[in-house]
């Protein structure tokens, strides 16, 4: 056996954390980090919340998991208040994002299928697109770098540029089923999509029968300084992906989707043994209670514009480490002018923690509750780092 006993798929930092508080990771050694990587946006809470450290506890005493055999009234909670908040009427529970999507694209491919229409199965989606890493989800992401090596491509994914609405107009046929799109890319770069593009897509769904998907697994729960990305752009999907941030942390996710769009997803045709049980319900159900409090919200939207200022002053300050500032609300980028795993190397030496994405963009994905304290403490911190790592750069030019 050659390093340790798991699978070599990860690049992990040395770093073991024993517990957190709030914004902060304290390392087995006693080391505190300032994390504004929220494990890649899921600690929309931060971590030990006490809310979420009491639902899960008092759940945990009382009963984890039953199946979807019988009724889960913290399912049913959840299930409503999520569609009261939002376009949906229904939802699907699952345990990850890429199953979410995995739901979200058979809830698409049924609904035409019903309807008569079994040859439109195939789905527009963009360059630069993260959906997941099954094996429809990789198809769907259409990254040749998540492709390659595992056998054919699952047949049915039309992928167009990032924002070329002229393109999914063209790629559209008679077996078009639906147009799956993340409001704001993560993975591919903290890019959102433009509201005149969302509003086009919408229409073009209109005119042609499809279905409109958003992937909101990253941009959604409050990310943006609104309980999901697509409300800035007035639009609303037939369809939705949720994971992530809807935990805080418990791995979970959902299917949202209008009455008419889930016409298709009728007793036995979909399952989940995990998905919506107790634990995650409970979870679930806490973290709502807190980023739909009066104003909460809004306080996300206050310290988005704080941070994403001083981000602006630091990218002004250091045009060599960083080339400008991208994103919305709590999910912004570095497009980084150095290598952005090297900034993310010296911000981390600087006890920081982000996360890279593609087109050389480092992510800062901090707790929708983090203090405006902390965010003077990561720009002093992302200052420090950034002047290190230019200050390296100009010695190594030196010599
Ligand atoms: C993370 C992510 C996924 C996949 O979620 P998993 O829980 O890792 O399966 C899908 N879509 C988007 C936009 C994501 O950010």
């Amino acid at each position: 056996m050659s390093g340790s006993a798991l699978f070599e798929t990860f690049t992990r930092a040395p770093l073991a954390f024993d517990h957190g508080e709030g914004t902060w990771l304290v390392t087995d050694k006693g080391e505190r980090y300032l994390d504004f990587g929220g494990g890649v946006a899921v600690n929309s809470l931060g971590h030990s919340h006490p809310h979420l450290v009491s639902a899960l506890t008092e759940q945990a005493a009382k009963v984890w998991h039953v199946s979807n055999l019988y009724e889960i009234p913290g399912q049913s909670r959840l299930g409503e208040r999520l569609a009261d908040a939002t376009f949906a009427d229904k939802v699907f529970f699952t345990n990850s994002g890429a199953e979410a999507l995995e739901c979200a694209i058979k809830t698409a491919r049924r609904y035409h299928f019903v309807k008569g229409h079994p040859e439109r199965f195939r789905i527009i989606t963009f360059e630069g697109a993260f959906h997941g890493r099954t094996l429809a989800t990789i198809a769907a992401g259409g990254q040749y770098k998540y492709l390659e090596g595992f056998g054919p491509k699952v047949e049915g994914f039309d992928q167009v540029g990032f924002d070329d609405i002229d393109a999914a107009e063209k790629a559209i046929t008679s077996e078009t089923a639906a147009i799956l799109i993340e409001p704001v890319q993560g993975e591919g770069g903290i890019r959102p999509v433009p509201t005149q593009s969302l509003k086009r897509l919408r229409q073009l769904c209109e005119q042609h029968g499809l279905l409109l998907i958003f992937d909101e697994v990253q941009c959604g729960i409050g990310r943006t300084g609104k309980l999901f990305a697509h409300e800035w752009a007035g639009v609303t999907p037939d369809i939705m992906a949720v994971a992530k941030g809807i935990g805080g942390g418990f791995p979970m996710g959902a299917c949202l989707a209008t009455d008419e769009a889930a016409v298709g997803m009728t007793a036995g045709v979909h399952g989940t043994t995990f998905g919506g049980n107790p634990l995650a319900m409970a979870v679930g159900n806490a973290v709502l209670d807190v980023v739909l409090e009066d104003g909460f919200l809004e306080d996300v939207q206050r310290k988005a514009l704080l941070l994403k200022q001083g981000l602006a002053s630091v990218a002004d300050e250091f045009p060599d480490i960083v080339e400008d500032i991208r994103g919305t609300g709590l999910m912004l980028g570095l497009k980084c002018a150095a290598p952005n795993t090297k900034v993310n190397m010296a911000l981390r030496d600087q006890h920081l923690l982000a996360v890279p994405a593609g087109d050389n963009v480092l992510r800062l994905l901090p707790p929708l509750t983090v203090t405006d304290a902390e965010i003077h403490e990561a720009l002093d911190r992302i200052r420090a780092g950034a002047r290190g790592l230019a200050d390296a750069i100009a010695a190594a030019a030196a010599k």
